[in-house]
């Protein structure tokens, strides 16, 4: 028998990063010690007073059944309330709020309630991969929106010819951003909101690094910009915030409409979050926040270490307000596949080629700031070495 696989899995772009898999392989093989700088997922263990939590629910049988389509009642509201508090956004638990398998599993499932055979959505460039695999899969088309450097990486809304606009149907953004760790200002949350209300569009906001922010700067939700809860809707994670990648579990909030459609996706496919995953969500979310302040105390440090090494070295790179990504333009005469492979194979440096994460990404690569500091201050050591 021949299995074929489906048109949607053929029309996937190449898998960019395998010439770096196979030269990660080699030099791993060839007995080199390997730094990587390539995942973004934390390093450090989830605080034990979530951990305490999920083993007291898992405990209790009332965990181990079918959970709510649409969350428990109390970590809706425990999200409605830690929104109220860190936003000053009222929202509705019953309607404006729904739990996710992580926020990866919303975003993945959002274009099918929205998108159809011809509907265009626009997304950055470059991005999370999410965004734009999800519209194919639901047949939608895609509008690349460049986020350079010139812009502070924001898109340049008023650059989408109008033929593009006219058939858009939703949009989606990140901020603080992956991977150009750029911040987005309330001004531009307001832009989006009066774009989106002039050309009928939904706005999709992933908000995955709202709480990593350093000296003392607080990334705004899109929610605050007026009119923003009847275009769009937010993308949360406890991923990022808590140490929680492994746990699988999100929110998405805003607009009752669109939480609805995303609500009948998944109560087609899915059948909610683990009860006992939500009760340790809600510890996360009431509980005493000194470990977020730990965890961005801990990335800043590593931050202020790598990007003064690195420009010390002689590279171009912005100190970011949030997230925990270094976005490095590299030497002349690089490019990104070309930079991210020398410092593979010369270093035992693992970086992420920008391009990787779409065209626009050519000419960066990406450090994930999920290295201890005398493993940052090796790989600094090592990348002088090579020089240039
Ligand atoms: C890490 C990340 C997420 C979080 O995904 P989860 O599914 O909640 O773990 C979402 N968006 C972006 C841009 C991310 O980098």
């Amino acid at each position: 028998m021949k299995i074929e696989k489906s048109q949607r899995l053929k029309r996937l772009p190449p898998y960019l990063f395998k010439e770096l898999d196979r030269q990660k392989e080699a030099v791993r093989a060839g007995g080199m010690d390997i730094i990587d700088f390539g995942v973004g997922d934390p390093d450090m263990p989830t605080p034990p007073h979530i951990i305490a939590a999920l083993k007291e629910a898992v405990e209790d049988p009332a965990n181990h059944r079918y959970p709510s389509y649409s969350g428990m009642e109390a970590f809706n509201r425990a999200v409605a309330v830690w929104y109220k508090q860190r936003f000053n956004v009222v929202l509705d638990p019953d309607t404006e709020v729904v739990t996710l398998i992580g926020s990866k599993e919303g975003i993945a499932h959002i274009p099918l309630a929205f998108i159809d055979s011809g509907d265009v959505a626009l997304v950055a460039s470059p991005g999370y991969p999410v965004y734009h695999v999800a519209t194919q899969f639901a047949g939608g088309d895609l509008y690349f929106m460049d986020l350079l450097k010139e812009n502070a990486f924001l898109p340049d809304l008023g650059a989408i010819p109008a033929e593009v606009v006219k058939k858009a149907k939703m949009m989606f953004i990140n901020y603080p951003n992956n991977p150009t760790a750029a911040v987005a200002s309330r001004e531009f949350f307001d832009e989006v909101v009066g774009f989106a209300q002039a050309h009928n569009i939904i706005v999709c906001h992933d908000a995955a690094y709202s709480e990593m922010a350093y000296d003392g700067y607080k990334p705004a939700s899109f929610l605050e910009a007026r009119g923003a809860k009847s275009v769009g809707i937010e993308f949360h994670s406890l991923s990022k915030t808590y140490n929680m990648t492994g746990w699988r579990l999100g929110f998405a909030v805003g607009c009752r409409e669109i939480i609805q459609g995303l609500g009948q996706i998944k109560s087609n496919i899915d059948s909610g979050a683990f009860q006992a995953v939500q009760m340790a969500g809600i510890t996360a979310l009431e509980g005493d926040q000194s470990c977020v302040e730990a965890m961005r105390h801990t990335y800043q440090e590593r931050r202020d270490i790598l990007v003064d090494g690195l420009r010390s070295i002689g590279l171009s790179v912005e100190k970011p307000k949030a997230t925990f990504y270094l976005w490095i333009e590299v030497p002349d005469g690089f490019t990104s596949a070309a930079f991210a492979g020398r410092l593979l194979t010369e270093a035992g440096v693992v970086t992420t080629p920008g391009n990787g994460f779409g065209a626009a990404g050519e000419g960066y690569v990406r450090m994930a700031l999920t290295v201890g500091r005398e493993r940052i201050r090796e790989a600094l050591e090592r990348i002088k070495s090579i020089g240039f």
